[in-house]
């Protein structure tokens, strides 16, 4: 008999899972509460061990006609000197897959479109979930009720489904503050198909192209929280480097605030019976090793391949919840140390990026 899945949430995750459930002769629902897929947001940046799960659904085409797989990586310190060069271009015999930029609005149709519109229910906002020993139901805040063997919640951060299961969570008391922003690449003469960091005392910036001439800049700094005049004053300041011209370059309208926390304590589990948590529903995470929605791809890869082998759905969640417990809690600590600029002293100690000795340690582990 045909397995089902409802998946709540619209995003990298839901939609993902979706596209593999449905691969593997699942009957899927991803019920989104929003009354469109996500539109808003900047780029993405998506590394050898997402990119690898989207291929393995067959979208290596789609993700090269939506956004770019890049070449380098390039880091400089705020006052131009050049302090380390990654090739990435290589990474796709080294892990199977390069890195790639993305507009994030251009992914969520590349992922609705392969899901297809007759799996997806907008303007569905998942209020709780019950269980008895044949299913799960989901109950959506417009009334309706959808019942299937299985329930992912895909929510993101603020996640209705883990609330159902394991009550409120704790956030970290200290927000972390990232900005973005949008540039042409052609304006700024900047190559489209490198990624570039830019390392200062007290704040860090990064740019990379997400295809179509079309790049997005990434930016934290200490005490730049408030406003976009903090941060063009800041960084328009690091002279010597390509930041002041891409400040320049950037149309204001287009800068966003992201106010960020984690979770104090990870959650112990991720599951109870038939329902389970992914991505930032499961772990929110600092974007300080860029790998959010990276996690959130291998923990899709991993449930999938958990329900396609084991008979009873309970046991796959658990053996699914059993590895990726483990995998996600150092990507998470590593996330907020590298946000916090511990890496400032590893980049003047080391004349590297710290980011790198850490993404090479994350990518050498294969998923199961
Ligand atoms: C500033 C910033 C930069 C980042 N940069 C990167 C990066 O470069 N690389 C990277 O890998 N990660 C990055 N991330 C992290 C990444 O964006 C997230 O980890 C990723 O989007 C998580 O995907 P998700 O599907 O789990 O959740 P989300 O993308 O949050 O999707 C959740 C979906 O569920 C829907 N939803 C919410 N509640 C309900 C409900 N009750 N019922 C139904 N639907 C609901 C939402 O509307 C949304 O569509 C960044 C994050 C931020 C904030």
């Amino acid at each position: 008999m045909t397995k089902s899945a409802i998946i709540c949430g619209g995003g990298i995750s839901g939609l993902t899972a979706g596209i593999y459930l449905g691969r593997m002769g699942w009957d899927v629902t991803v019920c989104e509460k929003d009354a469109e897929l996500r539109t808003a947001g900047a780029g993405l940046n998506l590394w050898p061990n997402g990119i690898r799960v989207l291929e393995k659904i067959g979208l290596r085409p789609a993700l090269e006609k939506t956004g770019v797989f890049l070449d380098q990586y390039r880091t400089f310190s705020s006052e131009g000197e050049l302090i380390a060069v990654e090739d990435v271009k290589g990474w796709r015999e080294t892990y199977g897959a390069p890195l790639y930029g993305v507009h994030r609005r251009h992914l969520s149709k590349m992922l609705s479109d392969a899901l297809g519109r007759h799996n997806l229910r907008l303007g569905h906002e998942v209020a709780s979930v019950q269980q008895d020993d044949a299913g799960a139901v989901c109950t959506f805040g417009n009334g309706e009720t959808i019942r299937g063997d299985v329930v992912l919640g895909a929510d993101g951060v603020a996640s209705a489904v883990r609330n159902s299961l394991f009550g409120p969570q704790e956030f970290s008391a200290d927000e972390r503050v990232r900005w973005r922003g949008l540039f042409n690449v052609a304006d700024v003469h900047a190559d489209p198909k490198t990624e570039v960091e830019v390392w200062g005392t007290d704040g860090h910036f990064g740019y990379l192209p997400m295809g179509g001439g079309k790049a997005y800049w990434f930016a934290a700094a200490d005490g730049v929280t408030q406003n976009v005049e903090e941060v063009t004053g800041f960084f328009g300041g690091w002279h010597g480097s390509a930041v002041p011209a891409i400040i320049a370059a950037t149309n204001t309208s287009t800068i966003i605030r992201n106010g960020l926390r984690d979770f104090v304590r990870p959650l112990k589990n991720w599951s109870k019976g038939r329902v389970t948590l992914a991505g930032d529903a499961a772990h929110p995470v600092l974007p300080g090793m860029a790998q959010g929605a990276n996690q959130a791809l291998e923990d899709v890869d991993v449930l999938c391949q958990c329900l396609g082998s084991y008979d009873g759905v309970e046991s796959a969640l658990a053996a699914y919840e059993s590895v990726r417990i483990a995998q996600v809690a150092p990507v998470v600590k590593g996330s907020r140390a590298l946000f916090d600029f511990e890496g400032q002293n590893e980049v003047a100690k080391g004349n590297k990026n710290p980011l790198f000795d850490r993404y090479h340690r994350l990518a050498e582990r294969r998923v199961i």
